[in-house]
């Protein structure tokens, strides 16, 4: 059943704050300057969580203004005292996991096992591993300088985990942050404001503007601001790339993903099945590296799909709060209907929609685990990005066909190989356009290795030494008699 303890907990935190946030903005927690707010809903219930602040200019100005003036002094402290703030950060965010981890399943809808077991202790992870960095900055990175302040937007899909790869590194390296966290799950990184505040952190290193796409816009567009990191959509990406074009702001984008899975005949057929429950059904599929494109060799199809459905038709649909289940509810209505709509589309050109007989929860967005057979390449389940729990296959008779149709895709994030040959599963790895091949596995993230796309995916990197750059500027030292300063 559902966690009761850490339900009144978080419950608890929620009265606290009457249910109302606003920004974190130098260090204490501000209403918009205009009044305005937005309503955060649970998806599980669509009952309202919370009224969350609206950023408007005056909002991200000021936020601006409290990092520009934080932003100096933070970056002259010597890398081992950021470490330790870095070190406390961490320390906090395992000291409250539980709580993280049932607020980010009420805002978000996700199961609590996922936040529990997997973000929660990502985060923290990612924290204590650029504790490090800070500590090795002069030695590591002695040519190099921070950015500066940097505005960082992230999506709803891991909205505590997105923060921490976006805020570590940030943090650590010596830059300011204003951190945009998304609509429909700001609640989080509210929270995490709070912890980081009563660790010590100094006022203005880090503040949180809450608000919805527009609120972003304000921050890629400021004049002050020395660089941008975003995750989300393509499409945003690429708008966002085209207002920063030309006014000097560098600029990371983590995009969208239609990531192949690709199964050959000697593969370990139950590893593998296993492998697409854990690649499009794990956070409803709602994960940019998801596994959406299965490819399966022609000779294993019909068995290769047999076990999947089998499999479907013991997924536990049910509430995010319930430790038993393995999926939950859909961000949003909007979401929901982006799935169907898409799906309908797919069934029209074709495709055959496998949905085990499973009763959904009532009342709030949830979609069962679904699967698409008999998909042409060309249709748009086969192209578009479905950010939901919906597997879409093809299959394939040769290596170099499953490289092609693997390869054939607007977005270069993930990509997963299945075989028992691991000549063969590296020779197709190798040729794969993507930014991390998982071999007999997939969705395996490690702070200490640099995650991004190609194509359409985006550019840089986040987590490890390749992560770090992304928040450096070089600098080079000429000149005579002249000594650097300290
Ligand atoms: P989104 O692009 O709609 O929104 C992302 C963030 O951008 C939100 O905070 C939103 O408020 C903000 N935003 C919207 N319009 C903006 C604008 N014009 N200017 C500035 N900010 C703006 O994406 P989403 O629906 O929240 O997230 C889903 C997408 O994120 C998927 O495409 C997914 O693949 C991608 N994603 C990528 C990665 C990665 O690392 N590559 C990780 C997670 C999610």
């Amino acid at each position: 059943g559902p966690a009761p303890e850490a339900d009144t907990e978080a419950r608890q935190w929620l009265a606290r704050h009457s249910g109302k946030f606003g920004h974190f903005i130098n260090g204490t927690f501000v209403a918009s300057a205009s009044g305005k707010t937005f309503d955060s809903f649970e998806p599980a219930t669509g009952t309202l969580l919370a009224k969350v602040a609206l950023g408007g200019a005056e909002d991200v100005n000021a936020a601006v203004a409290a990092a520009r003036k934080a932003q100096g002094p933070w970056a002259k402290l010597p890398g081992h005292a950021r470490a330790r703030h870095l070190y406390a950060l961490a320390r906090m965010i395992q000291r409250h996991a539980r709580l993280i981890a049932v607020v980010e399943a009420l805002d978000n809808g996700k199961p609590i096992r996922e936040t529990r077991d997997i973000d929660i202790p990502l985060a923290a992870r990612h924290f204590y591993h650029h504790a490090g960095w800070a500590q090795l900055q002069e030695t590591e990175f002695a040519d190099q300088v921070p950015v500066g302040v940097v505005g960082q937007v992230i999506p709803w899909n891991f909205p505590f985990l997105m923060l921490a790869w976006k805020v570590a590194p940030a943090l650590a390296l010596g830059n300011a942050v204003i951190l945009k966290p998304a609509e429909f799950t700001p609640l989080t990184a509210l929270l995490f404001a709070e912890l980081a505040s009563a660790a010590g952190l100094p006022p203005g290193v880090l503040n949180v503007v809450t608000g919805e796409g527009e609120t972003g816009a304000l921050i890629v567009e400021h004049e002050d601001i020395d660089k941008i990191a975003f995750t989300g959509s393509t499409e945003v990406g690429r708008l966002i790339r085209e207002k920063t074009a030309g006014s000097g702001k560098s600029l990371t984008l983590e995009l969208g993903g239609k990531s192949p899975f690709i199964v050959f005949d000697d593969a370990d057929i139950d590893g593998a099945v296993e492998g697409v429950v854990d690649a499009i059904w794990f956070n409803q599929g709602q994960v940019c590296c998801a596994g959406s494109r299965l490819l399966v060799h022609e000779g294993v199809a019909p068995l290769f799909h047999e076990r999947l459905k089998r499999r479907m038709a013991t997924l536990r649909v049910g509430q995010p709060l319930d430790k038993a289940i393995d999926m939950a509810a859909i961000v949003a209505p909007v979401q929901l209907q982006r799935i169907e709509g898409l799906i309908a589309q797919g069934v029209a050109e074709g495709a055959a929609l496998h949905q085990p007989k499973i009763e959904l929860p009532k009342g709030g967005s949830f979609y069962p685990p679904s699967l698409l057979t008999n998909v042409q390449p060309t249709s748009i389940v086969a192209t578009e990005e479905i950010f939901g729990p919906v597997a879409v296959s093809m299959t394939f008779r040769t290596p170099e066909e499953a490289i092609q149709l693997a390869n054939h895709s607007r977005y270069g994030l993930a990509a997963s190989v299945w075989s028992e040959t691991i000549g063969l599963a590296l020779h197709v790895a190798a040729k794969l356009a993507a930014g991390v091949v998982w071999v007999n596995a997939t969705n395996l993230f490690d702070a200490s290795s640099g995650f991004g796309g190609k194509r359409e995916s985006g550019f840089g990197r986040e987590g490890g030494r390749e992560g770090c750059y992304e928040y450096l500027k070089p600098k080079a030292w000429l000149g005579r008699k002249l000594r650097p300063e300290p």
